[in-house]
C-alpha cells in the first residue's frame, strides 16, 4: 500500500495517488472547490515528478471537478474514463449541471471559491473499458466496468489486490453503515457487487469513505448486498399499497436518512439520489411484469 496515497483535498470526494515507477496516475480527483489543495497534495507527493492520468470512476460533479484545475497545472496529462463519459462530457447541458454542482459546493463547503474554468479542459481524453490495463512500471491498474449507479460506472483493481470499488456497490460511512447508491439500475448494481466480490481483493477502498478495515472488509459485499436489497424492498413495498413517487421519497427519507447521513450528504443530494432509485426500482419491476 506504500504506493498509494490518499491526496483528497476536501469533504465530498475521495482521491487517490497510484504511484508506479514510471507513470504516476490519480483515481478520482474530488471537487472543484478543493483543487488547490489537492494540487498541493499531490506536489509534496510527486515532487518534480509529473502526473500522467486520472482515472475517472464516472462523471458526477463529486468524482471529476478538479479535471480542469488538474490540466491546468500538467498539461500532458491524459484523462482516462468510459466511452459514456466521453459523450457526456461533450453536452452542454451535462457540463452546465457539473458547474451549477460544483459552485453550489463552493458555498457549502468551500466559503464560495469557486475559481472559473472553460468546459474544453473538462472531457475525456482517452477511453478505457473492462480488462484494460494501466501500465504505471512495476504496478498495475485494471478498469473493471460496474453499472448501475450509473451507466457505465468504473472500478479500479491496483496490482490485483487492491480494490477501488465504485459507487455501484455503495457507500460506507464512518460507522461502518453501508448506502446503496444504484441510481440507474438495481439489478446492475447487483451484479456489479457480485463482480467484485469474486475478485476477492486485497484491499477494499469504498467510494467517499477509504480505505476499509479488515474486520469490516470480511462483511463488506453481504453488507452492500443487504443495503441495496432492503432499500429495493421498501420502495416495493410502499408502490404495491399504492404509493405514488412523491410520497415514497418521503416515506424513504423518514426511514433511511438518519443523523450520520444528514452530516456526510446535503439533503437535497439524498432526494435528488433516492428520487433516481424509486424510479430505477418502479421501472425495472415494470419490465419484470
Ligand atoms: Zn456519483
Amino acid at each position: 500500500m506504500d504506493n498509494i496515497v490518499n491526496v483528497t483535498g476536501g469533504k465530498g470526494g475521495t482521491s487517490f495517488l497510484i504511484l508506479g515507477d514510471k507513470k504516476a496516475a490519480l483515481i478520482d480527483c474530488g471537487m472543484a472547490y478543493c483543487a488547490s489543495n489537492l494540487i498541493s497534495n499531490i506536489k509534496r507527493v510527486l515532487n518534480t515528478r509529473a502526473l500522467d492520468y486520472v482515472l475517472v470512476s464516472h462523471s458526477h460533479y463529486d468524482h471529476i471537478g478538479a479535471v480542469p484545475y488538474l490540466r491546468e497545472q500538467w498539461p500532458d496529462i491524459k484523462i482516462c474514463g468510459s466511452e459514456h463519459d466521453k459523450y457526456i462530457l461533450n453536452r452542454y447541458n451535462a457540463l452546465k449541471t457539473i458547474k451549477e454542482l460544483s459552485v453550489q459546493a463552493a458555498e457549502i463547503y468551500g466559503r464560495g471559491l469557486f475559481k472559473e474554468y472553460n468546459d474544453e479542459m473538462m472531457k475525456i481524453d482517452t477511453v478505457i473499458s473492462d480488462g484494460d490495463i494501466v501500465d504505471l512500471g512495476g504496478l498495475s491498474i485494471q478498469v473493471l466496468e460496474t453499472p448501475g449507479h450509473t451507466r457505465c460506472t468504473l472500478s479500479f483493481l491496483v496490482n490485483n489486490e487492491v480494490l477501488f470499488a465504485s459507487e455501484s456497490t455503495g457507500v460506507m460511512s464512518q460507522s461502518g453503515k453501508v448506502y446503496p447508491a444504484f441510481l440507474i439500475s438495481y439489478s446492475k448494481s447487483i451484479d456489479s457487487i457480485n463482480k467484485c466480490r469474486e475478485i476477492n481483493p486485497k484491499f477494499i477502498i469504498s467510494p467517499h469513505f477509504g480505505l476499509v478495515n479488515k474486520i469490516d472488509a470480511l462483511q463488506y459485499w453481504e453488507k452492500c448486498i443487504l443495503a441495496a436489497r432492503e432499500s429495493r424492498d421498501f420502495i416495493l413495498h410502499l408502490f404495491n399499497l399504492g404509493y405514488g413517487e412523491e410520497r415514497i421519497l418521503l416515506e424513504y427519507e423518514n426511514a433511511f436518512q438518519d443523523e450520520e447521513f444528514r452530516m456526510e450528504q446535503p439533503l437535497n443530494a439524498f432526494r435528488l439520489n433516492t428520487r433516481y432509485m424509486i424510479k430505477a426500482v418502479l421501472n425495472e419491476n415494470c419490465r419484470q411484469r
